[in-house]
């Protein structure tokens, strides 16, 4: 590999997050390794990176060893939408579990740096609010998510356990709910959905009565976040959440989705899936203090370049004028 950088192995770097995190890490002169198998992301998120002498892309299943020469790991390989972790439920935890023990293997064998891409959903369905890093969670270990909330905690736990085992030098990020372009438009997740379905003047879907609560956090803000952390000093191991702590109700999302896109889609209400969560926001003290890091886009902001980026993938073009 070229170049003064690091050279950072990024897996899951075809999907959404990950292929906003390589471009960010091949423009800061790094040199990228993406590995993914392509289960949910996709050439096309970097394609634009591929003629770019730094980035190197390898279809690989985390699943398996691999044999690589790197100093940065940023470990993505996951599902995220719950439509697709619950395709192939086994999968998804040998994914999380057997990913983490082979890429924190790679990372002990080369001391590496290794960052692990968890999750707000090893909080399950919170009885505390907002979410600080010190709560345990409430995760039911048998439902249909489980493949996904304990998968995730399995990994968190085997970070620990290299890093105070092998002194491994790792850093543990609790991400919540991430949006932005280049989300699969069939992914599932209520961004994307409530997007396409107001560009295509289908009934916009609200599961339950559409009162729980989410916050979202634009796809750069966050990525800012992870290379934040995973430039902090040895010995800062987190877990540190980030997200943006503005919390809306998924029918106030709903109705500002409405709005930007000036769509007449009606609500449609369906049920709500077993174990969703009722609420959820991340209290980012803790990133704050640690990475000096706070989200800067404000929902609306990052709602109409999304809306922008799936009106150009639907293939409807740029928008004209404003409503
Ligand atoms: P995504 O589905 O777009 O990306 C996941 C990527 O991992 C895809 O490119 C997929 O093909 C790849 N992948 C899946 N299984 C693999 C395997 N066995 N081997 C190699 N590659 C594999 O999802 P995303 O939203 O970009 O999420 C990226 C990471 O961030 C995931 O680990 C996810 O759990 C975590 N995360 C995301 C959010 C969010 O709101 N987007 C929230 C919390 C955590
Ligand atoms: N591993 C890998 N790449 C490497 C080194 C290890 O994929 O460069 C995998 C290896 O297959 C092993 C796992 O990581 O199963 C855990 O490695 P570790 O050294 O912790 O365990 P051991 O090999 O002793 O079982
Ligand atoms: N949701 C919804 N309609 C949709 C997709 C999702 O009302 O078309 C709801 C879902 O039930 C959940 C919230 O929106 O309460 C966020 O769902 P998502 O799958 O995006 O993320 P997660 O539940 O993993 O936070």
């Amino acid at each position: 590999m070229l170049g003064s950088g690091h050279r950072v192995l990024v897996t899951g770097g075809a999907g959404f997050i990950g292929s906003h995190l390589c471009e960010q890490l091949v423009r800061a002169g790094h040199e990228v390794l993406c590995v993914d198998n392509y289960f949910t992301g996709t050439r096309a998120n970097i394609a634009h990176l591929l003629g770019d002498p730094h980035f190197e892309a390898m279809r690989h299943d985390v699943t398996f060893p691999l044999y690589v020469e790197v100093d940065r790991i940023y470990n993505l390989a996951c599902p995220a939408s719950p439509m697709h972790y619950q395709f192939d439920p086994v999968q998804t935890t040998k994914t999380s579990v057997h990913g983490a023990i082979n890429m924190l293997g790679l990372a002990k064998r080369t001391r590496a740096r290794i960052l692990q891409a968890s999750t707000s959903e090893i909080y399950g369905d919170p009885t505390r609010h907002p979410q600080t890093e010190s709560y345990w969670g409430n995760v039911n270990p048998i439902g249909p998510r489980a493949c996904y909330d304990e998968g995730k905690r399995a990994a968190e736990t085997l970070f620990f356990d290299y890093h105070r085992q092998h002194r491994l030098d790792i850093k543990v990020a609790r991400i919540f709910n991430t949006y932005g372009p280049r989300m699969h438009p069939n992914d599932g997740r209520v961004v994307s959905n409530f997007v396409v379905q107001a560009l295509r003047g289908e009934p916009i879907t609200l599961y339950g009565d559409g009162s729980q609560t989410r916050a979202f956090c634009y796809v750069d803000d966050l990525v800012d976040g992870l290379i934040r952390l995973m430039d902090t000093p040895a010995g800062e191991t987190g877990p540190v959440n980030l997200g943006n702590p503005a919390e809306f109700t998924i029918r106030e999302l709903a109705e500002m989705v409405l709005r930007l896109t000036g769509s007449r889609s009606r609500l449609t209400f369906a049920p709500l899936p077993p174990d969703d969560p009722r609420q959820r926001r991340p209290d980012i003290a803790r990133a704050r203090a640690l990475l000096g890091w706070e989200p800067r886009t404000p929902l609306e902001e990052g709602l109409l370049r999304t809306i922008a980026h799936f009106r150009l993938a639907l293939g409807m073009g740029p928008v004209r004028s404003m409503a």
